[in-house]
């Protein structure tokens, strides 16, 4: 066999090792078009990053530009495991926000990646589906902001904004609750490339597992608590994993950031997660990055 037929017949392989592995790909919704972030970098990368398992099939809906007519964005909810959010802009329809809900409420799948958590301050519902969110206007008035403190996850209610980071670095990311699907095997405790920690996020934070927190070092500046930064949280039956990582493409190349949104991802479609945590997972001393 020349070389040129090897990687052909390595990828056959690999596609078939997966289809006979997880039988077939759960269908992902990768929702973009407006954001402060660069959508147009991070979407190939979520997309990439989720196919790359084998275990999901992503396709991408593209909202119209700022000013647009967002009427014409319906995306068909109804045929997918699971919708990714990537998206940070104007409201959508009435119809097409009523469908969303509808559609999460009835066990649909919803990822909240990043500055998702920013987006919609004004809708009741979505804000429950995040638990909590920041920016935009959000204050105490949206609920409390919660923390990790004495083996348990506090509330506070004081007031002032919702949303903050301090500079950019690497940190360390905590589990919470070993015991879920998503956290399950990973190890407690894993050194998270540099990537903006949100802290001070606020909301109605009902029916919520606190997965992971990081502390949020007054240096960077930052709180001085330990923040929430992995969430799973139930609306109606479905099920929404809610991820404040992932600032950039730099960010998304950590293999922590990797592993938990594709577990994330399953969780949130299926309620189980069957993929292994990769060998070269970051470890409390050492970040660990994919080209
Ligand atoms: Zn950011």
């Amino acid at each position: 066999m020349n070389r040129l037929s090897i990687r052909p017949t390595l990828f056959f392989c690999f596609v078939l090792t997966a289809l006979v592995s997880w039988g077939a790909p759960l269908k992902v919704l990768i929702i973009d078009g407006q954001n402060n972030h660069d959508w147009e970098a991070t979407t190939p990368e979520l997309k990439r990053i989720l196919e790359e398992t084998g275990r999901f099939q992503a396709d991408v809906a593209t909202t119209p530009p700022a000013g647009g007519d967002m009427s014409a964005f319906q995306p068909e909810f109804g045929l997918y495991d699971v919708v990714v959010s990537n998206y940070n802009g104007e409201s959508w329809s009435a119809a097409t926000n009523a469908a969303f809900e509808e559609y999460v409420r009835q066990g649909g799948g919803f990822v909240a990646y990043h500055a998702a958590d920013n987006a919609f301050p004004g809708w009741k519902e979505y804000n429950e589906m995040i638990a909590i969110g920041g920016w935009g206007g959000r204050t105490e008035a949206h609920g409390a902001s919660i923390h990790f403190e004495d083996n348990r996850v506090q509330y506070d209610y004081s007031p002032g904004k919702a949303g903050s980071h301090g500079r950019r670095h690497a940190f360390l990311i905590v589990t919470r609750d070993p015991k879920h699907p998503i956290m399950s095997k990973l190890p407690n405790a894993w050194m998270h490339a540099s990537d903006e920690l949100y802290d001070s996020l606020k909301g109605p934070a009902r029916d919520l597992d606190l997965l992971a927190t990081a502390y949020s070092d007054p240096k960077a500046p930052g709180t001085g608590r330990n923040e929430p930064i992995l969430l799973a949280i139930r609306y109606g039956k479905g099920r929404v994993f809610h991820t404040t990582l992932g600032h950039d493409v730099a960010a998304m190349r950590c293999v922590g950031f990797i592993t938990t949104l594709q577990r994330g991802a399953e969780w949130a479609a299926t309620g189980r997660v069957k993929q292994k945590v990769p060998k070269d997972f970051p470890t409390m001393t050492r970040v660990s990055t994919r080209e």
